[in-house]
């Protein structure tokens, strides 16, 4: 039988990363098993559905390269199809109409807070005559389906991730409701864990795997899916992404939107790479830079941990260094342009800026550090403190006077790594002046202190974009 997984994303917010590393193990671990990937689209909750968010998770997903197969199923269009189910239940007497008032719901609740018990349903109206349920409504009250829940029922599952699970049916809290008030004999908006198990029985999902905070939801249905005599796919729960401080990671912790990762300057391979060992870890492998695909040859359901995985911004800045570090120049050059672009830089060449890329890459943790790293290529640095103390010393200024000389006489010669190493042997030798210093000056007159990239290649480019005479002569005015 084919295997089929899916993500089920609700569209009411921006692609989480919580959302994001659910779909990248059931991307994983369809891979895995040679089977498909995806996607239902949850977007019957009307009034926090957004479009916008629908079309933000699908970019996201792509960007990730975690790219699914079929055209996504949207909830929304089967709900005459979910009321259908919800009739088949009314009609077998597994579910039943239930007109408690929202006050009458309040009233309850108190009562329960009072003596200190959890909120439950207590089925009121699990056995109503025809001519009750005949006199609510023609009183005008509207009602609800629930689904009767046995509270003697062990519901039991073999969870992929966590072993046995067992739920009994009295901790469900009462009756399940699966659709909202309607009035009448109408069957109103059905609820989420009617439509799921109709939608994944329909999709034919063999795999459903999703967050722990859906544990109980998975007891529930299970109940549905025996009721309405479907094939029970595997459940398979994932433990939460957890802040420093152990608690579910939240808008409140800045960063949580796909979008926000990707504009702060880190790699789809990387997030990709980093999410996939956040609750997860190989028992087959040493290396956590992994690309998708070795990941996904490695895959078990069974590796993934049961305790939250804590987000961790150092593994994840680390990770992406290494993949930085490992990118194609041209290709890394490509996207640093683009950062470029926005701050109206223009690099003189593509050489150049190819040239600068491979100078700063090794450094950077983040794309945006581009901007920082070559900000003194493009723009003039101001001389800091430690520069300008450095400048007090008599051999850094004539140093550069020598430098400057040496460049002047002849006309400007054009540097590159081989002839700007001798042109500081050269002076060095002449005029007996340490080499160290020879550079330290220069270091100071090109980047306004004593630190910076590689000082012999940056020489390069300051020559070539012909701004190292400037930047020289305005330390010896
Ligand atoms: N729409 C649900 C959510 O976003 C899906 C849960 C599921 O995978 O069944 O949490």
């Amino acid at each position: 039988m084919e295997k089929r997984l899916r993500l089920a994303p609700s569209p009411t917010g921006l692609f989480h990363i919580g959302t994001a590393r659910t779909a990248l193990f059931n991307w994983l671990y369809a891979r895995k098993i040679c089977g498909r990937f995806l996607i239902r689209i949850e977007d019957t909750d009307f009034l926090r559905s957004k479009s916008e968010y629908t079309k933000n998770i699908l970019e996201g997903l792509k960007w990730l390269g975690l790219e699914w197969e079929e055209e996504p199923l949207k909830q929304s269009d089967r709900i005459s199809i979910h009321k259908e189910y919800i009739k088949k239940l009314l009609d077998s007497g597994s579910a039943y109409r239930c007109f408690t008032t929202e006050d009458e719901i309040l009233e309850l609740r108190e009562e329960q807070k009072k003596k200190g018990l959890p909120p439950r349903h207590d089925n009121r109206h699990r056995n109503l005559s025809k001519e009750e349920i005949e006199k609510f409504i023609s009183e005008g009250r509207t009602s609800v389906i629930r689904f009767k829940i046995d509270e003697k029922k062990q519901i039991k599952w073999i969870d992929q991730v966590r072993g046995e699970i067992k739920w009994l049916g009295k901790d469900l809290g009462g009756d399940l409701v699966l659709s909202r008030r309607a009035m009448g004999y109408e069957i109103g908006d059905p609820l989420y864990n009617l439509a799921v198990v109709v939608d994944d029985n329909f999709m034919n999902i063999t795999h459903v795997v999703r967050g722990e905070d859906h544990i109980s939801n998975t007891a529930k249905q299970i109940l549905i899916y025996e009721a309405l005599n479907f094939k029970l796919p595997t459940f398979s729960h994932t433990p939460l992404i957890l802040n420093s401080e152990g608690k579910k990671l939240s808008k409140r912790d800045c960063v949580t939107s796909i979008d926000e990762f990707r504009d702060m300057g880190y790699l789809p391979e990387a997030l990709a790479n980093y999410m996939a060992f956040l609750g997860w870890s190989p028992k087959s492998s040493d290396s956590e830079i992994l690309s998708l695909d070795e990941i996904s040859k490695i895959f078990e359901l069974s590796d993934i941990n049961k305790s939250g995985a804590k987000f961790s911004w150092e593994k994840l800045n680390w990770i992406n260094s290494q993949y930085i570090k490992k990118m194609e120049s041209v290709k890394l050059s490509k996207i640093i342009c683009k950062y470029w672009e926005k701050m109206e830089w223009e690099p003189p060449s593509q050489e150049w800026a190819l040239k600068l890329v491979v100078l700063i890459k090794d450094s950077m943790t983040i794309l945006k550090d581009a901007i920082d790293q070559s900000k003194p290529f493009f723009l003039l640095p101001p001389i800091q403190k430690e520069g300008q103390d450095f400048l007090e010393n008599v051999d850094s200024k004539v140093s550069l006077k020598l430098i400057l000389n040496y460049l002047i006489e002849r006309n400007n010669v054009k540097l590159n790594k081989e002839n700007a190493k001798e042109i500081i042997n050269d002076i060095s030798k002449m005029h007996n002046i340490k080499k160290g210093i020879l550079m330290k000056s220069l270091r100071v007159a090109f980047f306004g202190s004593l630190s910076g990239p590689d000082l012999i290649q940056s020489w390069e480019l300051f020559s070539e974009s012909k701004s190292d005479i400037t930047r020289i002569e305005r330390c010896i005015k």
